[in-house]
């Protein structure tokens, strides 16, 4: 497939990118999302050196902010004997302790702090039924962030002003008739997104999820990644017409490779993979190179570390840690979002200086810890079943350490034979020791949030609902 490297804006797509967007939001709303999303532009061509100087700048000065301000950082690193000014640039930050969801929970009141004419909003992220964590985040690096998403989405083509489809879930719940009146008017008349909601796709109405695209005929798709996956596999299955957009952006879900093939098959358009959580926004987002994803780095400085918070070789996994430089109402310094990576960094053709983390590889959580000791990584799943056609859906759950289970969704052509050869290829990732049942299901519930968990392991002091993160909603 041809990579487009450029995409020509439309009269209509330079009306509201110019006059509509910026009108309503600088001059009406009052939000600086616009400037900050001019000087990202800017930046992301920045040479490395020049971000690294940013990035240093910035980080001084949110080190310096919270030992001034915040109780539980001033103690934490006062107890680990390291002085604010030990702190000079991202290569000093393995000085500092790590901080987990745990930290952020357990010591809210003391890490959050309260400046006068300091302006923020309230945030939360976790399952409904689990233990949400509530932060806040100031006025102005909310605006900051909004604006790394519109660069990151405007990197795949999907720039402000274009005509985009979300098929997205979450975004409808709870919600009263004005604020749904609201919210379409903002989203559809103003940033000419259209909203489906992919907590109601099924295989029997994606046909009209299909036609919707057609009739609307976006310039880009933004879609979570399973639901956009599943209807391009019934596209290609049924033979479906369906339009073809400059570009597929998928998020909050981790996109495989098999994935990217088969959207990409289906829809005869480029797929670009972002990478978000509700703490900070779009950490990551790729450009046409498809190398990897750059960073959203004059915002956040992302490490990949071992389990001691040191950095992790190149080549070799890793979790991934990030620090918030301008949150200054809730700082996230060194926190453990809970996903892994791949270490080291990677140069892109694109001429960005933003620099690139090169894979994230799933999360912490979605990982299976065999019987005899093993630690079986969430991917080895879809690897395994993308040579099963018969499997529509599929979760591994691991309820005990000793016990795997695998659910499966399958169609007519499933056998016996085919049941007995994946029992001995999983048998093969989770060893002799581990008591496995393979269990035909009708259907596999999402989370609270609309997603599928490959993997679900209830191991450990985390709740499964650690994970049920919505991500990036712009
Ligand atoms: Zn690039």
């Amino acid at each position: 497939m041809s990579k487009p490297i450029e995409f020509s804006s439309t009269w209509s797509e330079r009306l509201y990118r110019g006059i509509v967007l910026p009108g309503f939001e600088t001059v009406f709303k009052r939000r600086k999302t616009f400037q900050f999303a001019d000087e990202l532009q800017r930046s992301q061509w920045w040479s490395e050196a020049e971000i690294e100087h940013l990035q240093r700048t910035r980080l001084v000065s949110l080190i310096d902010f919270c030992s001034q301000h915040s109780l539980y950082y001033r103690d934490l690193w006062s107890d680990a004997g390291v002085r604010p000014a030990d702190i000079q640039s991202a290569s000093d930050l393995p000085k500092l302790p790590l901080t987990t969801r745990e930290t952020m929970r357990d010591h809210s009141a003391r890490i959050r702090t309260e400046i006068t004419g300091q302006a923020s909003v309230s945030k939360s992220t976790g399952g409904s039924s689990g233990t949400p964590l509530r932060f806040t985040i100031d006025t102005e690096a909310n605006d900051r962030r909004v604006a790394a998403a519109l660069r990151g989405y405007a990197m795949a083509g999907g720039g402000v002003g274009t005509k985009q489809v979300h098929i997205w879930g979450g975004a409808f719940a709870d919600q009263s008739r004005l604020r749904a009146a609201k919210e379409y008017v903002y989203s559809r008349w103003l940033y000419r997104r259209c909203m489906l909601n992919s907590f109601h796709l099924s295989d029997s109405n994606a046909e009209g999820f299909i036609h919707q695209i057609n009739r609307l005929r976006p310039q880009v798709i933004v879609a979570y990644t399973n639901p956009i996956d599943m209807l391009s596999r019934i596209i290609l299955e049924r033979g479906v017409q369906v339009h073809q957009p400059r570009a597929i952006i998928t998020g909050a879900e981790k996109l495989y490779d098999h994935q990217r093939e088969r959207i990409e098959a289906a829809f005869h358009s480029p797929v670009f993979e972002t990478y978000g959580s509700r703490e900070f926004t779009l950490i990551g987002a790729e450009c046409p190179e498809h190398a990897g994803l750059h960073l959203t780095s004059e915002n956040l400085i992302v490490e990949v570390v071992n389990e001691d918070g040191q950095p992790t070789p190149s080549g070799e996994e890793g979790n991934i840690a990030v620090t918030d430089l301008w949150n200054r109402s809730t700082p996230f310094v060194r926190y453990l979002i809970g996903d892994r990576a791949v270490a080291g960094t990677v140069n892109c053709p694109c001429g960005r200086g933003l620099p690139m983390l090169r894979k994230v590889v799933g999360r912490r959580l979605d990982m299976l810890h065999t019987a005899d000791g093993r630690h079986l990584p969430g991917e080895y799943f879809p690897h395994l079943m993308k040579d099963f056609a018969a499997v529509r859906q599929f979760q591994v759950v691991q309820p005990t350490a000793e016990e795997v289970v695998v659910k499966v969704v399958v169609d007519g052509s499933w056998s016996a034979e085919q049941a007995k050869r994946l029992r001995t290829l999983v048998r093969e990732g989770v060893g002799d020791t581990t008591t496995l049942r393979i269990d035909e299901v009708q259907s596999i519930p999402l989370t609270s949030h609309g997603k599928h968990r490959v993997v679900v392991s209830y191991l450990g002091d985390a709740s499964p609902q650690d994970a049920l993160k919505v991500e990036s909603v712009l």
